[in-house]
């Protein structure tokens, strides 16, 4: 095999369960090789008239199992090696909440901060130009990332309609309403996590009102699943933002804290509520404690001072790996972000169904089919736990890996 074009850092993932699955060369060949990896620069004209070119990458992972999947970031310091690892996690993110797709992520190396909306408009429609002949609704349907979002999916749609000559609303999701994009998307990840939490909950004998919730990050994920919770009936005992946090031990009034922020644009000076660091909310005495900001927030530095008796991993890999070994040892039961922020990838494939069949569902049928998924995967991976006996993300790897695995095997693609 090429050694380009391996994946390294999937041998670490994947370094989790080989052991426990017995994996041999083959299967290790199929988990860490991206079966299409393209790496392209493009030229866009900026609104000057001088001519920058931009490169771009999308890695398309494993298929066995439907056609790839995965988001577009836009982001100054990405790579190669990133997007073939994040593919491969959307691979493990479909398998797990049982969606027919394979993993795929893709990107462009720009700060879009430095670029005005045409040019990114441009650099939007360039990147589609470049991709067009490796996508389709049954090959790998492209999704928002990182500084991406819906507008941007139109522009990209309405790329890919022009090079394909017809309409094909299922070749990219996460598009706007109005563009055929699914109800209920804008808050899918958070909603995936709450109702994850609700069937927790109920086996672990939390009841929601005697359940306290401290929030990390109160942007698209942290204040929806804030909101929604508070709606479930939880105690949210805090919040924090990058800027400060609140904390009121009976509880905080989640609308009146969103209408606040919306108003004065900081959490801090919430009436009723003490200031509190982020360090310090994350080491709250709480059920449950959500962390839904950035990445490697919990380390091996603060993992001992944690107390909540459950982590919701809303944001991608808040906790590090160091970090993840001593909650085990303080038997914190920690729910992976695989599994956690799936919401997401969930409604998009709801998304591509409805464009599929042309036919439209309201926001209730959205929201009881993704409570179906997200309950089925927390069942079917407590099964696994049970049968494997190990914590939730070692039994996410394995269950993953199997049904990816076994669609290889049935394809003739493994002995
Ligand atoms: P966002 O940019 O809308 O919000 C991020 C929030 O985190 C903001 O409120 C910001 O102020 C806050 N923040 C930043 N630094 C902080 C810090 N040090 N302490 C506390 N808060 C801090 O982003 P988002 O879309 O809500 O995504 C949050 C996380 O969830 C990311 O890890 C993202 O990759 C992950 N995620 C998002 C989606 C989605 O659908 N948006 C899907 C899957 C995973």
């Amino acid at each position: 095999m090429e050694k380009d074009n391996v994946c390294i850092n999937c041998f670490s993932q994947i370094d989790k369960v080989a052991k426990l699955l017995k994996l041999g060369q083959a299967e290790l060949d199929i988990l860490t090789v991206p079966k299409r990896i393209l790496t392209f620069s493009f030229p866009v004209k900026l609104d000057s008239g001088e001519i920058r070119y931009f490169t771009g990458y999308r890695v398309q992972f494993n298929d066995a199992r439907g056609p790839t999947k995965g988001g577009i970031r836009f982001h100054p310091e990405i790579n190669l090696e990133e997007i073939k690892t994040l593919a491969f996690l959307m691979a493990l993110k479909c398998a797990v909440v049982n969606l027919p797709y394979g993993g795929a992520k893709g990107g462009v190396i720009i700060n879009p901060k430095k670029f005005s909306e045409a040019e990114i408009e441009r650099v939007s429609r360039g990147y589609i130009r470049e991709i067009f002949k490796f996508i389709g609704p049954r090959i790998d349907i492209p999704a928002p990332d990182v500084n991406t979002d819906a507008g941007i999916m139109a522009w990209m749609l309405d790329e890919y309609e022009k090079l394909e000559g017809k309409h094909a609303p299922d070749a990219i999701t996460g598009k706007p309403v109005a563009l055929l994009g699914s109800r209920a998307r804008d808050y899918s990840t958070s909603m995936g996590g709450a109702y994850v939490l609700q069937e927790l909950a109920e086996t672990l004998g939390m009841k929601p009102k005697k359940t306290s919730v401290a929030v990390q990050g109160f942007g698209n994920v942290g204040m929806n699943i804030a909101r929604i919770l508070h709606e479930f009936g939880y105690k949210i005992v805090a919040v924090s933002d990058s800027k400060s946090g609140i904390f009121n031990k009976d509880g905080l009034n989640i609308k009146e804290v969103i209408a606040h922020k919306n108003k004065t644009g900081n959490l801090s000076k919430f009436k009723g509520a003490k200031e509190i660091s982020n360090e310090n909310l994350l080491e709250l005495k709480t059920d449950v404690l959500v962390p839904a900001a950035l990445e490697d927030q919990i380390t091996k530095k603060n993992a001992k001072n944690v107390k909540a008796k459950l982590i919701l991993e809303m944001a991608n890999r808040p906790i590090t790996p160091e970090a993840d070994k001593i909650l085990l040892e303080k038997n914190i039961f920690v729910v992976p972000d695989i599994l956690a922020n799936a919401g997401g990838v969930v409604v998009s494939y709801f998304e591509w169904v409805q464009n599929s069949q042309n036919y439209y569902w309201s926001e209730k049928e959205v929201l009881d089919k993704l409570k179906t998924y997200m309950t089925d995967a927390v069942k079917e991976l407590s099964k696994v736990c049970a049968d494997f006996r190990c914590d939730m993300r070692k039994s996410l790897y394995v269950n993953a890996i199997r049904k990816i695995l076994e669609a290889e095997r049935l394809r003739g693609n493994l002995k």
